[in-house]
């Protein structure tokens, strides 16, 4: 009898634990992708990225000799009319950890179990499960290093390898296909633009983890900050659709830490950040919605998405050129430099008083790497209202961030073409990719800053003072 594997945010052969136990069943595995409402909702570059995957996954399988069967609507329909037209005795899947799947999960279980259906998740796309870190008093953690003290010592299974081979049905239930789906309608610029910065599949994330521990990791520590510098491992796109698991990358860390390779156990500790972020949104889900602290609803950000100052600072044109070669990086290539999101995120919540959820949904529609849990821990952490967040008097200033971690403006220059004689290639395809009524040329004159930096800042530290915490 067959197995249905759920295939999610888990586009991957290697320690993939659902695959796994399906194949030990002995029977034929039947992996299936379902575009439910979470899908529907996902922003442009996250949704096109997902179709990417998907894609490639599906080769990937054809290639064990199974494949993908793709279908639309809820998922405990669909799963159930599967069950059905298969003979399924079981139905896997990795879990989840973000509200909505959370409940989604729940009531599938349910629903099979009460059929007679075997339906089991498995743990995968994080290392260190929300309710299994606690504090001495039993409480989740609420800042980071304790959390991080918690768990670096801990045992984390070794990635499972790939299944060999995966036994197909005879008959192969009907399936959709991928193309109907449309999934990168709402991102015109993916295939033009940002299609050459991706680094697609299992097969590449393991390459570019490969590369990271052989040949960067070890100045990681000191190279994750300089922003024109490749000095990070790149595997944010990966891990969020889980073409590789956080587990394989904490090994690698682990060996290359046993190395005596500099850098690795602040790789190591990059990776619980996202574990944290994990169990900050299982425990607290408001993370994804609210402020984290409700004693920052008072505050008065500026929620108008019209703004002048805030289509300047998405259009990467408020004349501060840090924030804006951010901001155009994120534009072109569907990822930010993590020193970089700070510091436009610091910009949007400080400087221009805008509400940290704009920032937040800008991130989403534009992001490859976009992961729930992250980018809203990322966003709460800048603009002060998180658990674990800067403090709100401390504003980011983007010239002296420049001077910094792109002291030679190399990044600066990558990505700003006004005013330059022979602007980079990054540079003048930001001008492609942009919409044509964002009326933006390469000739145009470099804009004033949208706001003075020094008196941004002033405006900030009186509006936060006035909240007096
Ligand atoms: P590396 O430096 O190589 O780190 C290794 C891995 O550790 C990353 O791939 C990532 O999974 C994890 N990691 C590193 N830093 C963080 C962090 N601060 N928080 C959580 N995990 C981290 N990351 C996302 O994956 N998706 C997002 O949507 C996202 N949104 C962000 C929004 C804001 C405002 C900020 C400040 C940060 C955000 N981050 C997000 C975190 C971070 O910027 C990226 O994970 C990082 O830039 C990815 O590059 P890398 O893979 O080369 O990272």
């Amino acid at each position: 009898k067959p197995t249905i594997v759920w295939i999610r945010r888990d586009l991957r052969l290697t320690d993939h634990a659902a695959l796994v136990a399906a194949s030990e069943r002995g029977g034929p595995v039947i992996p299936v992708f379902i575009r439910d409402g979470g899908v529907d909702a996902l922003g442009a570059a996250p949704k096109w990225r997902l179709g990417l995957g998907l894609e490639y996954y599906a080769e990937v399988l054809a290639g064990l000799g199974s494949g993908l069967v793709l279908r639309s609507g809820p998922a405990r329909e669909v799963l159930e009319d599967l069950v059905g037209e298969t003979g399924a005795e079981a139905v896997y899947w990795m879990r989840a950890y973000d509200p909505d799947s959370v409940e989604r999960d729940r009531r599938v279980k349910e629903a099979l179990t009460a059929s007679g259906v075997v339906a089991e998740s498995f743990a995968g796309h994080v290392m260190f499960e929300p309710w299994t870190v606690e504090t001495q008093q039993g409480q989740f953690y609420k800042v980071y290093t304790p959390f991080w003290k918690a768990v670096k010592g801990r045992t984390v299974p070794v990635p499972r390898p790939a299944p060999r081979a995966l036994r197909a049905p005879p008959l192969w239930p009907a399936g959709e296909r991928l193309t109907d789906w449309h999934l990168g309608d709402a991102m015109r610029r993916g295939a033009a633009v940002v299609r050459p910065y991706v680094r697609l599949g299992e097969a590449a994330a393991q390459a570019r983890l490969a590369v990271f521990m052989r040949d960067k990791v070890d100045d990681y520590a000191q190279a994750r900050d300089r922003v024109a510098e490749d000095g990070t491992s790149g595997l944010s796109e990966n891990l969020s659709l889980g073409e590789i698991s956080p587990a394989e990358c904490w090994h690698a860390g682990l060996r290359a830490m046993q190395a005596g390779k500099a850098g690795a156990e602040t790789f190591l500790k990059e990776l619980v950040w996202r574990e944290f972020a994990y169990h900050l949104m299982w425990h607290t889900p408001r993370l994804l919605t609210d402020n984290w602290r409700p004693e920052w609803d008072g505050f008065g950000w500026n929620s108008d998405e019209r703004r002048a100052e805030v289509r300047a600072w998405k259009q990467g044109r408020t004349g501060v050129p840090f924030v804006d070669a951010g901001m155009r990086e994120l534009y072109v290539t569907g990822r930010m430099h993590n020193r970089v999101r700070m510091v436009v995120a610091s910009y949007l919540t400080k400087h221009l008083l805008g509400h940290w959820q704009i920032g937040q949904a800008w991130f989403e529609d534009c992001l490859i790497d976009w992961d729930p849990a992250s980018n809203a821990l990322g966003w709460q952490w800048s603009a002060g209202s998180g658990p674990d967040a800067t403090p709100y008097f401390r504003v980011f200033n983007p010239v002296t961030q420049r001077e910094r971690f792109d002291r030679h403006c190399v990044y600066v220059n990558r990505w700003i073409a006004e005013g330059r004689t022979r602007p980079s290639q990054e540079a003048l395809s930001y001008f492609d990719a942009v919409p044509e009524n964002w009326r933006l040329s390469p000739g145009d004159a470099y804009p004033r800053p949208v706001v003075d930096v020094k008196e941004g800042r002033a405006r900030a530290l009186e509006a936060y003072a006035m909240r007096a915490f």
